[in-house]
């Protein structure tokens, strides 16, 4: 794919994308007008013909796609360096929307262990009701992931950094193997966001995001997106016109809104991040402090190459002490907010091992690296110190320090 297709209108550096978008800034209002319609009248048959025939592209119904929705997908194209770009009402609507229209019964999905829960449960539900078949594979060891290939896989699905342990696997790598065996790269970069990583860059062909995380960035909102090239746009496009789930025009305003700061918020949160994992590298009440922006971290080289603006808003540390001084921990946290989710300007603290991995049980909770000290932290954008007083004050509280 030519890259001057992927990147409409003048090449602009991604913070001036997303205040801008990709394309020429038009005269009139600076605020994208919320166009409130669920239909749209033509002023003759070929008229209404003409645009239902732009698919994707249109303003028909508003199920299809519609004015305020397109301004939102055309500036998140512009970020992803993607031809085009789809909202959907979640991040697993989203995932949905590329697994629905890329795999027929009996097609195959190499995806990893790591995957996200409510990725785990697509591939079940698509298992029992559609005849999909997957082998999963340990984003940790990327030389055993051949094997798992064969005639019918379709999609090799990831992520990185992944969740909790943010292993962090080359994209580029990756996607020469998918092609190789005639599948495609889908890639859930909900982790990184389009300003901290861009997967198609490296050869993925879709690319998928919760925009409930550092999209919206707010804690407000439930929203998906996929980005990709026009002609697979297009196909996932006909699974949500099937399906349904299309965010309404307030929603796409409000995404759109939150994407105009994201790179601000992504590169602040980030920067807080790496410091608060630097000085719980070093606590004496914390066993060990996984971030992929710490030198020693076995991902960090790749990282280094492949993200941008840091290392992500995620760390996630072991506590002194096991589940009772992790739970302590969290519980004695006064700034920091004992919540699921992340990405958004508030620091969020959440235990893994007894949520999110919870259904793993004890064994696959050890074969997964989660052990019940795990405290996974979503870093915001507050002042870097208050969030460290925060940590350290819980901390000694909580836990019995390393002798
Ligand atoms: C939250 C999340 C999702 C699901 O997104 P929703 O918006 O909750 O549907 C998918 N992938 C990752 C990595 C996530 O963190």
């Amino acid at each position: 794919m030519a890259p001057e297709k992927r990147q409409p209108g003048p090449a602009r550096a991604a913070r001036t994308r997303a205040v801008h978008g990709s394309h020429p800034v038009r005269p009139g209002a600076i605020s994208t007008p919320i166009v409130h319609s669920a239909t749209f009248s033509f002023a003759s048959l070929d008229a209404m013909n003409a645009e239902q025939a732009r698919g994707a592209a249109g303003a028909f119904y508003q199920r299809h796609g519609h004015p305020t929705l397109h301004a939102c997908e055309e500036r998140l194209a512009g970020l992803d360096g993607a031809e085009a770009a789809l909202l959907f009402s979640s991040g697993v609507a989203a995932i949905a929307g590329v697994f629905l229209s890329h795999l027929e019964p009996g097609d195959h999905v190499v995806a990893l262990h790591q995957s996200y829960g409510g990725t785990h449960d697509l591939l079940n539900w698509g298992r029992d009701h559609f005849g999909w078949t997957c082998d999963l594979v340990d984003a940790a060891a990327p030389a055993d992931w051949p094997r798992a290939f064969h005639k019918r896989t379709k999609l090799l699905h990831v992520e990185t950094p992944t969740n909790p342990t943010l292993c962090i696997l080359d994209l580029a790598e990756a996607a020469k193997l998918a092609h190789a065996r005639g599948a495609l790269l889908t890639v859930d970069n909900t982790f990184a966001s389009p300003v901290g990583q861009r997967p198609l860059d490296f050869g993925a062909d879709f690319v998928m995001y919760s925009a409930t995380k550092s999209i919206g960035g707010h804690s407000d909102l439930l929203a998906g997106v996929v980005t990709g090239s026009r002609a697979g746009i297009e196909k996932v496009w006909k699974a949500r016109k099937v399906f349904g789930p299309v965010p309404d025009p307030a929603l796409a305003w409000q995404i759109e809104r939150s994407l105009k700061t994201l790179a601000l918020r992504v590169e602040a949160a980030n920067a807080n991040a790496l410091e608060l994992a630097l000085r719980l590298a070093q606590h004496p009440g914390v066993v060990r402090a996984l971030y992929p922006g710490l030198p020693r971290h076995p991902g960090h080289e790749i990282a280094q190459r492949q993200m941008t603006l840091g290392f992500g808003p995620v760390v996630t540390f072991e506590v002194a002490g096991g589940g009772a001084g992790a739970r302590a921990t969290v519980d004695a946290l006064q700034l920091v907010r004992h919540a699921p989710s992340l990405g958004g300007v508030e620091s969020l603290a959440s235990l893994p091992a007894f949520t999110s991995h919870i259904q793993l049980g004890p064994e696959g909770r050890a074969k997964a690296g989660i052990p019940d000290g795990l405290v996974r932290l979503s870093v915001g954008v507050e002042d870097v110190e208050d969030l460290w007083a925060d940590l350290d004050q819980a901390l000694a509280r909580a836990c019995v320090p390393r002798a």
